[in-house]
């Protein structure tokens, strides 16, 4: 897999983004806990205008503790969920407590640093996923823009 991440990083370095599409994506799916791989795919999907997909593999580029990534999310108005990778938006800060919160926003822990997706919080029917809460058991409330996580 480093093989075709190699090739996927040296064809979108030379500015053929569209060709560097396949050989990244072989690479992240040989090995889905490839960091670098997930980075450089979103960075790729991003400069085709695939911002959808870019963004659910820069989520797990994070969440596989990839170093820019984070910060790279954060810029986006996006966080990820730290059970399953996916990725999760951000709001802005506001004092009002009835809310209607979007389906994506994430949820962050008061207690510690853990943001959740909503599908986790939840918990999904579909795949009989049960409904996680922080191990810490602090409240969760939805991941700001100003946030650190
Ligand atoms: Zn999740
Ligand atoms: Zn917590």
């Amino acid at each position: 897999m480093d093989a075709q991440f190699l090739l996927g990083a040296s064809l979108l370095e030379s500015g053929d983004v569209k060709a560097s599409i396949a050989p990244l994506t072989r690479c992240v799916e040989l090995a889905p806990d490839h960091s670098d791989g997930h980075n450089t795919l979103a960075m790729a999907l991003g400069r085709l205008g695939r911002t959808g997909e870019a963004e659910v593999h820069l989520a797990h580029a994070a969440y596989l503790k990839h170093p820019q990534a984070p910060e790279t999310l954060r810029g986006m108005g996006l966080g990820y969920c730290r059970r399953c990778g996916d990725p999760v938006e951000r709001e802005e800060p506001s004092d009002a407590d009835l809310r209607l919160h979007g389906p994506r926003v994430g949820m962050e822990c008061l207690s510690c640093p853990t943001v959740l997706c909503v599908s986790c919080v939840l918990g999904n029917g579909a795949s009989g996923v049960a409904p996680t809460r922080p191990v810490c058991g602090g409240t969760l409330r939805a991941l700001r823009t100003d946030s650190e996580l």
